[in-house]
């Protein structure tokens, strides 16, 4: 359908749009202030909505099906959106030398509630910037990823509990388990469990894939 229409306000920034070209028989716009390129309408209501909208609402304790009734598109577009954002999120980049780190994990389901993941991840004790983590098995493969991120970054120190499998893989010298050590990262994990809705303890949230669940915490810590 053509439009006869030679300028609109962005859907964004509300500026000015100018047209700019055609896809098929649709007339293309684009803005002159933020430089999208947009339709005049759209036949799905998603294209409207922001990355924005849905970090902000998976970091305020919305499920899935929560964040589709308040923005009203579907559920499979929001786990698409997320998944999307997920795999779009680099671990964070800046890791610097000689820092204090606390290394903790924090347990889910995935599936039903007789299988129990974790979710490890290490911080950095003083700025509290989480460097690394991790979800699947609380075993030696996997807490060695996030060990060995720290060591390669030179570690002064490591807190950890006393789970065995830290006695073998951080050298004696690094290692302290002492007591109220990984307070910060335990207080991490409070805010975890009060933010993320799949992480809630005692109802039935919880994730239905490791894909979900690690897309959903990595845009809580990083983005
Ligand atoms: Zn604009």
């Amino acid at each position: 359908m053509l439009s006869k229409i030679t300028c609109m306000n962005c859907h964004y920034c509300h500026e000015t749009c100018i047209r700019k070209g055609k896809q098929k028989t649709v007339q293309i716009y684009q803005c002159k202030s933020c430089l999208k390129y947009q339709r005049q309408d759209y036949k799905y209501r998603s294209k409207l909505i922001e990355d924005q909208q849905l970090i902000q609402l998976v970091k305020e304790g919305c499920g899935i099906r929560s964040i589709a009734r308040v923005l009203t598109i579907s559920n499979s577009t929001v786990l698409r959106r997320i998944l999307k954002i997920g795999r779009s999120i680099k671990r964070s980049p800046t890791v610097s030398f000689g820092q204090t780190y606390q290394v903790d994990e924090l347990f889910t389901y995935i599936g039903n509630k007789n299988n129990r993941v974790c979710v490890a991840y290490s911080l950095n004790a003083k700025t509290k910037e989480v460097i690394d983590l991790v979800v699947g098995r609380r075993n030696k493969t996997n807490l060695k990823r996030i060990i060995s991120t720290l060591l390669l970054s030179d570690a002064k120190q490591i807190t950890t509990d006393k789970l065995n499998i830290y006695k073998e893989l951080i050298p004696v010298r690094i290692h302290s388990t002492k007591n109220r050590g990984i307070n910060h990262i335990e207080r991490q994990n409070l805010n975890l469990r009060t933010h993320i809705k799949r992480l809630n303890r005692r109802t039935i949230c919880y994730s239905k894939s490791a894909t979900m669940l690690l897309a959903v915490v990595k845009i809580y810590f990083w983005s």
